[in-house]
């Protein structure tokens, strides 16, 4: 993106910039006093005008004139309504019946009362914390670490920042659409590491969401580039068992990768998936532990330099949560 063409100088057309003559000055004025006088003054002027009044002065220095008035002016030389007369009571009528049939009738929202769970991937805190987040919890089909780390780019911005930033903009959009939204956590000083991605789990399953999207990027090798969406695998274990969430969750997955794509431009992971954008795991306790739909999203690539200059763009995290909120809304109806 370039940065270096500045616009043009709002003062660029300024009408009393010294350096312009005078007739264009006068010119400027006896604009401004047909605008503004009555309309008897005004069709004088613009009869003045048209007859070539002032040294060359130029007729469309008049053309600023509203067109309704103008054209009374010429038509009759005098103005039967002012420029800004009220459109007529018929016309009136017309647009108030046109805006009531645009105005749509009051439909239920399908939106409310439903519940989206965020899930910011990782948490800033958890590099200070590598003991409590090493602790195994039990995901049903195995053990896993409570938490990670996260990747970060390679100039230093963390996953965690992101998946937080993101997770964020996304709640505000789908606030806006009347959704309730829940996070599993906000960093912060309550919290400075984790939760564990078993209690991540259960904060999407208590609260009996509709949808849950846990948020992330990956960090792989140069050159390996796009996002995906992980879908959970059918898995049962212990407290684990997936099968009631499969479907929805890859109807999910589909309608995020889908906008996700849309609104941010970029392409599937180059790297896996097979060119789909979608990938299914057994290995992750987040999905294997949920009872409610749930994917995962990895939105770029923050080790390699393409990716790693959208991620750590504003306006890009933007294009990426109103295309995973696009995704979610999409799936629940809206
Ligand atoms: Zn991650």
């Amino acid at each position: 993106m370039r940065y270096d063409n500045s616009p043009p100088s709002p003062e660029s057309g300024s009408s009393i910039s010294p350096d312009r003559p005078w007739y264009t000055r006068r010119s400027t004025l006896a604009v401004a006093a047909a605008v503004l006088a009555p309309t008897c003054l005004a069709g004088w002027v613009l009869t003045h005008a048209l007859a070539g009044a002032g040294p060359g002065e130029p007729q469309a220095r008049v053309a600023p004139l509203p067109a309704s008035h103008s054209a009374h002016a010429d038509a009759d030389g005098k103005s039967s309504a002012s420029p800004s007369a009220p459109a007529s009571p018929l016309a009136s009528a017309s647009a108030s019946a046109s805006a009531s049939a645009s105005t749509p009738a009051a439909a239920p929202n399908p939106l409310a009362g439903r519940t989206v769970v965020i899930d910011p991937g990782h948490n800033t805190g958890n590099f200070q914390h590598s003991r409590e987040i090493n602790r195994q919890v039990d995901i049903g089909t195995n053990r896993k670490e409570c938490d990670t780390t996260g990747t970060t780019t390679n100039s230093g911005y963390m996953e965690a920042e992101f998946t937080m930033d993101v997770s964020r903009r996304l709640r505000t959009v789908l606030e806006a659409r009347g959704l309730k939204v829940v996070f599993t956590h906000e960093a912060g000083p309550e919290r400075p590491w984790g939760p564990c991605i078993d209690e991540r789990a259960r904060i999407g399953n208590g609260a009996k969401a509709d949808a849950v999207v846990s948020v992330h990027a990956d960090g792989v090798s140069e050159g390996s580039r796009g996002y995906h969406v992980i879908l959970p695998a059918k898995v049962k274990g212990g407290s684990a068992d997936t099968a009631k969430i499969v479907g929805p969750s890859r109807q999910l997955g589909e309608r995020i990768a889908s906008n996700f794509a849309r609104t941010t431009g970029s392409g599937p992971a180059n790297y896996l998936g097979s060119g789909t954008g979608l990938v299914v795991r057994d290995d992750l306790g987040g999905l294997n532990l949920s009872t409610q739909p749930k994917v995962f999203i990895e939105c770029g690539n923050m080790r390699d330099a393409k990716d790693a200059a959208l991620l750590t763009n504003p306006q890009w995290r933007q294009k990426a949560a109103q295309g995973i909120a696009d995704g979610i809304v999409g799936f629940l109806g809206g």
